[in-house]
């Protein structure tokens, strides 16, 4: 066989090993609770409620009463890779918080918001009930909870859609509970965690802030950019 031939069929090979996944893989999700398994946690802001609109019009927030959620694990709905582990927004009362986003194929993105500290890191693959992180209320929140979405990527868009059926349930609606089925998987990575609880400290508040990074004056990215090179260095 001439070189070109077998250079072709190798080509041929990858490009079935890569694309492969969206003509063969699965369409469908397996989603679980994004919280150990018999814990039952309750909605508060369910489908189009409170503040969730646009993209966010399917996001749940997940939460126990009281603080008892506050600094409890967070987990993978779904096997991925995260390709978002960091702070949202430079204030960190502003928008998401502390958050996590991992992608599961075929479009698929889960979002994990408002966390207290990440135990994963970027690029990275997690399984499905890997603790990605910690439940707290940072960024745009107004006490503990965890904010979750589902959605699906279109070019750089992402659109919101119902994150069902997710451990066996459908409909996720304010004031009811739920119960997991998500099976803990320990992370080894805990040294991230404490280098984003450090961060956490670092960064003071810039006051008169609103929206997400696009919308920053060219002063905030300035400050922002000054204190992600305090992060990287801490990180190092
Ligand atoms: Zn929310």
């Amino acid at each position: 066989m001439k070189i070109w031939k077998v250079g072709l069929l190798l080509f041929l090979l990858l490009f079935l090993i890569k694309e492969g996944n969206f003509v063969f893989g699965k369409e469908n999700l397996n989603l679980k609770l994004p919280f150990p398994a018999n814990e039952k946690w309750t909605i508060t802001w369910g489908y189009g409620d409170g503040d969730h609109v646009g993209k966010d019009k399917y996001a749940l927030d997940f939460n126990l009463p009281g603080k008892q959620d506050l600094g409890k694990s967070i987990l993978a709905a779904e096997s991925g890779t995260v390709i978002f582990a960091d702070w949202s927004h430079p204030n960190p009362r502003k928008s998401y918080g502390l958050r996590v986003d991992i992608d599961h194929g075929n479009g698929f993105i889960t979002r994990y918001a408002h966390l207290k500290s990440i135990s994963v890191k970027k690029g990275e693959k997690v399984y499905q009930g890997q603790e990605i992180g910690k439940c707290d209320d940072t960024g745009h929140s107004f006490g503990s909870h965890l904010h979750f979405a589902l959605y699906k990527k279109e070019g750089n868009k992402y659109i919101g859609v119902k994150p069902e059926p997710m451990s066996g349930y459908t409909n996720f609606v304010t004031g009811k509970w739920y119960i997991s089925d998500n099976w803990l998987k320990r992370n080894p990575h805990s040294f991230v965690e404490k280098v984003k609880e450090k961060a956490k400290k670092i960064v003071s508040v810039p006051e008169g802030l609103v929206g997400e990074e696009e919308n920053l004056s060219f002063w905030d990215k300035l400050k922002f950019s000054a204190k992600s090179t305090i992060w990287n260095l801490k990180e190092l």
